[in-house]
């Protein structure tokens, strides 16, 4: 049993129900948050209202982001490569959750920016980090005809006797280099403002892309930007995580030394399942920080709008309402760190546990976003207020990083495989 000799009132942390943490992650939450609160907010309100082409312009605001997070060092990858995977598991998470309660748009593109130099030092390769380690990447995998058709990783999403699409992006080989010819989608977050790309693209070996079943031969390549045949479309217009750009990347026989491709033909699919496993695994982090920057909010604002003669939060409905949001702010933090846990622990990485996480997080952050709005009432709805960015940057996560629907469907795949193979099924 729990003593007590009167009843206290809950102590919670910044992120609400905080168990111990040392005074290193406490020292790092603190630092996070701060830079979120002071640096990420405002910067991110200006872009979120700037029109698209402005918000990639030289005196865009998103330059003054980039050079501040830098000198932060709140993501040095030369830190984060000498942890243990314990100290892993608990300090990233810390770190994308408060970056992405000041703005997921922005998180989320350093984050992409950083793909290439991660793949460099990953390799271990001299050459290779010297080259991409100091450049800002992004991660290039989706085509105008390859969305969710981009990766089949257990071949269960075609319609029965189709292919999926060729797509738009061929790579081949000639002597020592690879040549890249066609485009990525609209949809590279952070290509505007790349200097490198981590690509996964098709691969013709001489015998055309298609395996026998049907299956596509895959690459992964790290493509310097400031090399001939290789250009930018415009940025995309776009509803939620404004501050977070895209767009296309053109390759007109783009010529790659060889050395470049990171992951080969018997490599690229086992190389986009870690990126994505990666990537979703933050998202689920991330997007538990919207949630909670939604139930902020809303916490303060009940507080000081009347209705009724007297504030909101005097209204036993509106406390449930808060209640409810609070607990699935909860319930996302809890799912999502037990990700990291078993990402980094002796059983993971697997994407069937990060989409567990991404998909679980996104969709109870859009209800959490929109419980929060409908809290704000018609405020909700104005851009003097914060709910209706966070609301429309919570429905841009369930298609980021892959639509909810197609990895659950990847993950509802794996749970049945993994029980089949323990049952000898
Ligand atoms: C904010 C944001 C950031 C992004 N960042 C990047 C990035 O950095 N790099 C990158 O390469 N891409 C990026 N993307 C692209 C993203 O990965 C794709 O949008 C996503 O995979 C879905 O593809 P799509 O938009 O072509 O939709 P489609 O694949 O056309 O899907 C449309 C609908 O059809 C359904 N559907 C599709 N196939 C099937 C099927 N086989 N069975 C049943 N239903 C199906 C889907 O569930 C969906 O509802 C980003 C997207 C967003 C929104």
């Amino acid at each position: 049993m729990f003593e007590f000799n009167e009843v206290p009132l809950p102590k919670l942390g910044i992120t609400g129900l905080e168990g111990a943490m040392s005074e290193e992650e406490l020292a790092i939450q603190d630092m996070a948050h701060r830079f979120a609160e002071e640096v990420m907010r405002p910067i991110a309100e200006k872009l979120d209202k700037m029109d698209h082409e402005a918000a990639i312009a030289e005196d865009s605001p998103i330059w003054e982001f980039l050079e501040k997070i830098e000198a932060s060092g709140l993501l040095d990858l030369a830190a984060i490569a000498g942890m243990s995977n314990e100290e892993k598991a608990r300090i990233i998470p810390i770190i994308f959750e408060e970056m992405a309660w000041g703005d997921s748009g922005l998180a989320m593109g350093y984050l992409v920016s950083k793909f290439p130099a991660f793949v460099a030092y990953g390799t271990g390769d001299a050459e290779l980090i010297e080259r991409f380690g100091n450049l800002r990447g992004c991660w290039a995998a989706t085509q105008p005809d390859r969305g969710s058709d981009m990766v089949d990783l257990e071949k269960t999403e075609g319609h029965p006797g189709e292919k999926h699409s060729r797509g738009n992006l061929v790579a081949r080989i000639d002597g020592d280099e690879i040549v890249i010819t066609g485009q990525t989608s609209a949809w590279v977050s952070g290509a505007p403002i790349a200097q490198s790309a981590l690509l996964y693209c098709q691969f013709d070996d001489g015998d055309g892309i298609y395996y026998k079943d049907g299956s596509q031969k895959y690459i992964a390549v790290l493509v310097p930007f400031d090399i001939a045949g290789i250009s930018k479309g415009k940025p995309l217009d776009k509803m939620g995580m404004r501050p977070l750009c895209q767009g296309e990347i053109f390759f007109d026989e783009a010529r790659i030394p060889l050395k470049y491709m990171v992951a080969d033909v018997d490599k690229g699919l086992p190389s986009f399942f870690g990126a994505l496993t990666f990537a979703n695994m933050e998202m689920g982090i991330s997007f538990t920080g919207v949630a909670r920057a939604a139930l902020d909010h809303a916490l303060a604002y009940v507080h000081e709008r009347k209705q009724g003669g007297t504030e909101l939060i005097n209204h036993q409905t509106v406390r449930l309402r808060l209640f409810k949001m609070h607990q699935k702010v909860e319930a996302c933090r809890a799912m999502a760190k037990r990700v990291f846990d078993y990402n980094y622990g002796p059983n993971g990485p697997h994407l069937l546990a990060s989409a567990t996480s991404k998909t679980f997080v996104t969709d109870t952050c859009v209800e959490v976003c929109s419980e929060a709005l409908q809290l704000f009432g018609g405020n909700g709805l104005t851009r003097e207020y914060p709910l209706e960015k966070l609301f429309r940057d919570a429905r841009a996560s369930q298609i980021a990083d892959g639509e909810n629907n197609m990895l659950g469907l990847k993950a509802a795949t794996w749970l049945s495989k993994a029980y089949k193979d323990k049952h000898d099924l």
